[in-house]
């Protein structure tokens, strides 16, 4: 994935980010997420475009390497597309490795 362009993050993007992960972080289907406005957000989707100033579309999902979707670690994130998602879990799921 990251041989693709991906598109920069803007200085808004930035400063509404920041202004997101200062929330208290809450769980929902195991993964750390924060709601403002009744719109939640990914802990691992933030802190990625964060720490790469990239700016994620809605097909490129950040993958937790060691199956712990709690553990937002950017050593444990991989931004992939939809479909390498898919078949990455598709395959884990016959080795019965990868759960996040
Ligand atoms: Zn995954």
């Amino acid at each position: 994935m990251e041989r693709r362009k991906m598109k920069r993050l803007t200085l808004d993007d930035r400063k509404f980010f920041k202004s997101i992960i200062k929330l208290k972080p809450q769980k929902k289907n195991g993964y750390a997420i924060f709601v403002k406005d009744k719109i939640s957000y990914k802990r691992s989707r933030l802190l990625i475009q964060l720490a790469k100033r990239i700016k994620l579309d809605k097909n490129e999902i950040v993958h937790h390497k060691n199956g712990d979707k709690m553990d937002d670690r950017l050593c444990n994130l991989e931004i992939l597309t939809i479909e390498e998602h898919l078949s990455l879990h598709r395959n884990a799921r016959k080795n019965k490795e990868i759960k996040g």
